[in-house]
């Protein structure tokens, strides 16, 4: 089977190859951005005009980049099809925010820098030195060699360094699926999965010293001067704070993902992005409801990525381990019974306690949650697959069905 898989390195740029990067990063935040304005005005103005508005087309998009290449000549100087891929990421995320698949595409701010280079024939790469179109050869790390066909390469700056994303096809044999019963997981706002099996799990914080020293770095970097020497210093301590955090975090990740998609033939979890539509009375993962505790500043923006790449990552292993992962409307209330179906407030006398008032059945609520989003995802599998709203990601060579067990 084939399969994409992302291959980061840090890049090591040297002399002025550090501003060229700035540079092709501003210049593709510019066009972004632009052209998201533009987007919106035109949503304005229909919609005043009473009309409803499609996403605007490739190539009415390109047709304007040229006439605004015309006006900022600047432009010239970053590699054209990065440009070019930005509008298309861009009309992507258009298309998806139509769709309801996403939420409404954003400005870029100061400080965001990502260019992908859709053409992997411009990207020279030898050993562990690379070249770019327009700039000279870096060396990047090469912690470990990659794999399959280069796809496209991603430029970005995060944490305070740059660094190249290479997608690449790979040839993989999928392993039989796992013996194991299969798990339903629910994410709670906080750092904790709870798993249908009983397990809770939780996940690494920042500690109350991190906290603390984080506070005093970002008002270290508040109080001085935009450009200024210092400030790009104090940033680059924030930064390696932030990574210190972040990096925990997703080895924690992995090292949970590695294990279940070991150990179980089936995974269920709530699909997260309809949660945040729905809005639930324990919150979502941006605006915590009001019984969970908003820690300050590094929790926080740790929480915001942690869910999506936790998915990301459980898509990803699980394909390639030969497991189902089954994604669920999040319409499986925590209030509802696992054992009887019973739904009522009343189940849930505390954030942390389920007790079902018509059969008595005791559970951690989070478990009980697990139970219930396991019990839906097989259901789903039952019926067929597709004939509710969720999404699988199935293993296409296995084609037999699973039913409850
Ligand atoms: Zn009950």
């Amino acid at each position: 089977m084939e399969i994409f898989r992302r291959w980061n390195y840090r890049l090591e740029p040297v002399g002025s190859q550090a501003d060229q990067f700035v540079r092709t990063g501003r210049r593709n935040r510019y066009v972004w951005n632009y052209f998201l304005g533009y987007m919106e005005e035109a949503y304005l103005a229909a919609r005043s005009a009473g009309g409803s508005l499609a996403p605007i087309t490739y190539p009415e998009m390109s047709r304007i980049l040229t006439l605004l290449k015309a006006e900022q000549p600047d432009l010239y100087e970053a590699p054209a099809d990065t440009l070019q891929q930005t509008l298309m990421d861009l009309r992507e995320t258009q298309v998806r925010f139509f769709k309801k698949l996403a939420g409404r595409p954003r400005f870029r701010g100061y400080g965001h820098a990502r260019f992908r280079f859709p053409n992997p024939k411009q990207v020279l790469i030898e050993k562990d030195w690379i070249k770019f179109p327009k700039m000279g050869w870096l060396r990047f790390r090469k912690s470990r060699v990659f794999e399959g066909s280069v796809r496209s390469l991603t430029v970005f700056w995060e944490h305070g360094h740059w660094w190249v994303s290479i997608l690449t096809k790979c040839q993989v044999e999928i392993p039989p699926s796992p013996a194991g019963l299969p798990v339903g997981i629910d994410r709670g706002v906080s750092n904790s999965l709870a798993l249908s099996t009983g397990q809770l799990l939780h996940f690494p914080v920042p500690t109350d010293r991190e906290e603390r020293f984080h506070r005093f770095l970002a008002r270290s970097v508040s109080r001085k001067r935009k450009g200024s020497v210092r400030r790009t210093r104090a940033l680059g301590r924030l930064n390696r704070l932030r990574r210190r955090v972040t990096d925990r975090r997703r080895d924690a990740t992995h090292c949970v993902i590695n294990r279940l998609v070991r150990e179980t033939p089936v995974v269920v979890i709530e699909d997260l992005r309809l949660r945040n539509m729905t809005r639930s009375a324990k919150g979502t993962v941006a605006e915590p409801g009001r019984n969970v505790r908003a820690k300050s500043g590094l929790n926080r923006s740790l929480l915001k990525q942690a869910h999506g790449e936790f998915t990301q990552i459980l898509r990803y292993k699980s394909v390639r381990s030969g497991v189902e992962l089954i994604e669920v409307p999040p319409h499986y209330t925590s209030q509802q019974c696992s054992g009887c179906g019973h739904t009522a407030p009343e189940n849930r006398p505390s954030q942390a306690r389920f007790r079902c008032v018509s059969c008595g059945h005791e559970a951690h609520a989070d478990v009980n949650a697990a139970l219930n989003i396991l019990a839906a995802g097989l259901a789903v599998t039952a019926q067929g697959g597709t004939a509710l709203a969720a999404r699988r990601t199935a293993n296409p060579l296995k084609m037999t069905r699973r039913t409850a067990a």
